[in-house]
């Protein structure tokens, strides 16, 4: 699809609007004649002459002494000293909330820190920070693929949104044998394949080729591994040219799981006419790679100077070029979210297991939440697939431009700033300690206890209680950009989260705090405390799988650091276990009823001995808990679900200190 033209100035419906249920929409917002953009400007400006204390930072820190006299809370505090590359971005913010900002750091606690790279930026022990540990582990190409694989064996419909993708160098034979047999049964099917180094970033040693023969050698794959993925070769043009979507998405807890979507994102154009990929063609990069940072290179590159043209645009313009040639924006839209949740879900059972050892039950914070960067491309039929994810998108506001041949210099990017300084700002709104402050007091306080969670979910991140406790700070400020659809949505996804229920009974039984690998004798308890081991299924048995399985993940040469069964193993094994035991069901329905079946015994095995104490399991309790909604229970186990729902009750002593656990300094061998 090639639409041209203008957009019309208003598309789409108000941003407030209610989706019918099932299917969640974000609405397009045409942006009005950069408008936003200039606002976000004279934020800028205002910052830039407020640092180094001009009129403005002046007056401000002038009123801060004075609020702090009459008694006035407090200014939220935020260290930016590591905030590296974001840190225009997030001064910007800071001034437009009049929160407080320590460049240099502060020896007290703040209440928020900004990192730039990782959550191991700084020593906290408080407060928030921006990165969730193990985020970036997680979002590598290698990973990301891994997680994903395990959701398409359980859910290979819903989970079709992310290309048949091969791990190399392990999965070369696989890669090469599946290719001829679909080759064989479709010799019409001329496949195209881009090869991915994992870790790269920016275009980075990316190549396609048309044969897995052309892969290249693997001498170096074994130093860098990589991921092989089928080539989207029909994607949705414009202008002629192949673009992606760079989409903003908060999450903002990982348990409950609380998700958030940027009501717009970038679109990066490539930079020649796009053809499908030939022989002649596939190492033309300008016309197949649509990142910025290649692109910028090219003579054709144009930098934008307002958000509907140029290399690099808006998302939400797409969307009203899109829409006024009569597309169905709404359901791009739904599409994205599902492909959002549904990439979270696939995401949340290993973080989980990296919270638990970085910040294990007993140790003093900090919260954590994260700002993603989703590379989604659109095809030809409106179908989002997902590219990737990035732990770190670059909130850079400015952007290099050659004024003459060889003398650069960093400009403004208005396309930038207009998207990025509303997306760090509206999460800090979302993440405003003080907020939850004066919610907890209201909560205890309100005469509308009776109110429902779904009521105040409907009303949406526009409306709400959020959003009325603060409406003094908040005046004036744009209403949010950032969507909330977790667990706005949970009921529709709530089903998919089966190996969220199997990494909790997998930290269960880890056994030492900091740790993330399950030992041989973890294992064991974890087989008789459900029940598993039976005259068919011996506990020499059980070792062998234990054995088999960890020793070929540990082979692979993901994580040296710790011996022991990884999480992927224990998936494996869980999923081994399940068809066995649950021969003619369909995966999900085996992996759940097994879920079902381990749990039963455990509850049931709690109810026999004395429960722990509360206190120091409350913060496990806050990583791991077992969502059964959606979840179809077997008549058998029904009992379950009474007694599961009273553990519910006590979840910290559940989860931390499991009477059927490994006990603390057991789990190692
Ligand atoms: P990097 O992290 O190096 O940017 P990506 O996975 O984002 O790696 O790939 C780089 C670019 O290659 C993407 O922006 C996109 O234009 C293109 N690309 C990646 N995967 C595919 C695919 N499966 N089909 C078509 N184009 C792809």
């Amino acid at each position: 699809m090639e639409p041209a033209g203008v957009p019309p100035p208003s598309c789409a419906p108000a941003w407030e609007a209610e989706e019918p249920p099932g299917s969640p929409t974000l609405p397009a917002e045409c942006p009005r004649d950069g408008e936003p953009a200039r606002k976000a400007r004279e934020g800028a400006a205002a910052a830039e002459r407020s640092r180094g204390l001009g009129p403005t930072g002046r007056a401000a820190r002038g009123g801060e002494e004075r609020g702090a006299r009459a008694g006035r809370r407090p200014r939220v505090t935020v260290d930016s000293s590591k905030a590296k590359t974001s840190l225009e971005a997030l001064k910007i913010s800071l001034r437009q909330l009049r929160w407080r900002e320590f460049p240099l750091g502060r020896r007290s606690p703040c209440d928020i820190y900004w990192h730039g790279v990782s959550f191991h930026d700084n020593y906290i022990f408080s407060g928030q920070v921006n990165k969730f540990p193990g985020m970036t582990e997680m979002v590598r190409k290698v990973t990301l693929s891994r997680a994903v694989r395990t959701m398409q064996d359980l859910f290979p419909v819903e989970y079709n949104f992310y290309p048949r993708s091969w791990i190399l160098p392990e999965e070369f034979p696989l890669f090469v044998a599946e290719v001829r047999m679909m080759k064989e049964s479709d010799p019409s099917w001329k496949p195209t394949f881009i090869v991915k180094p994992d870790g790269g970033c920016q275009g980075d040693g990316i190549y396609l080729i048309k044969d897995p023969s052309d892969v290249r050698p693997a001498g170096s794959l074994q130093s860098r591994p990589a991921v092989v993925q089928e080539y989207i070769c029909k994607p949705l043009l414009v202008d002629k040219l192949k673009f992606d979507i760079r989409l903003y998405v908060l999450l903002k807890s990982l348990e409950p799981l609380e998700i958030y979507i940027a009501k717009d994102g970038l679109s990066r154009f490539c930079t020649e006419p796009y053809q499908e990929p030939t022989l002649k063609n596939l190492h033309q990069v300008f016309m197949h790679l649509t990142n910025y940072s290649l692109n910028i290179h090219s003579g054709n590159f144009i930098h934008s100077d307002n958000v509907n043209t140029g290399s690099k645009r808006t998302f939400s313009s797409i969307l009203c070029r899109l829409s006024s040639r009569g597309a169905d924006v709404k359901k791009v839209w739904s599409d994205i979210i599902s492909l959002v949740i549904k990439t979270i879900i696939a995401l949340t059972p290993e973080l989980k297991v990296y919270y638990q050892s970085d910040i294990p039950a007993g140790k003093p914070g900090p919260t954590c939440f994260q700002i993603l960067g989703f590379d989604i491309l659109l095809m030809k039929n409106l179908k989002p697939m997902l590219l990737e994810v990035n732990a770190n998108p670059s909130m850079r506001i400015e952007h290099e431009q050659e004024l003459s041949p060889g003398v650069f210099e960093n400009v403004p990017s208005p396309v930038d700033e207009e998207v990025k300084v509303a997306v760090i700002r509206d999460t800090l709104r979302l993440v405003d300690p003080q907020k939850k402050k004066r919610k907890d007091i209201q909560s205890q306080t309100s005469e509308h206890v009776s109110e429902t969670k779904e009521d105040l979910l409907d009303a949406g991140p526009a409306g709400g209680l959020e959003h009325d406790t603060s409406r003094n700070t908040e005046a004036g400020l744009p209403s949010l950009c950032l969507k909330q659809v977790f667990p706005k949505y949970a009921k529709q996804f709530n089903y998919l989260r089966l190996v969220d229920r199997v990494a909790a009974l997998f930290i269960r039984f880890l056994g030492v705090k900091g740790t993330t690998k399950l030992g041989p004798t973890g294992f064991r308890t974890f087989i008789r405390n459900c029940k598993l081991s039976n005259s068919n299924f011996s506990m020499a048995s059980v070792d062998i799988l234990y054995i088999d399985i960890t020793r070929r993940w540990n082979s692979m040469g993901i994580d040296h650091k710790e011996s022991g069964m990884c999480l992927q193993a224990f998936v494996e094994a869980f999923f081994c276990l399940a068809q066995k035991k649950y021969k003619s069901l369909p995966l999900h329905e085996q992996v759940a009823s097994l879920i079902d079946f381990c749990e039963y015994h455990l509850a049931a095995l709690g109810e026999k001995r004395p429960l722990c104490g509360r206190g120091t399991a409350e913060r496990r309790s806050a990583v791991v808990t077992c969502p059964t909604d959606g979840l179809e229970v077997t008549a058998a186990h029904t009992p379950l679900l009474n007694c599961t729902a009273a553990a519910g009750k006590c979840a910290d002593c559940r989860s931390h200190c499991y009477p059927g656990a490994v006990s603390p300094g057991a789990g190692r061998d």
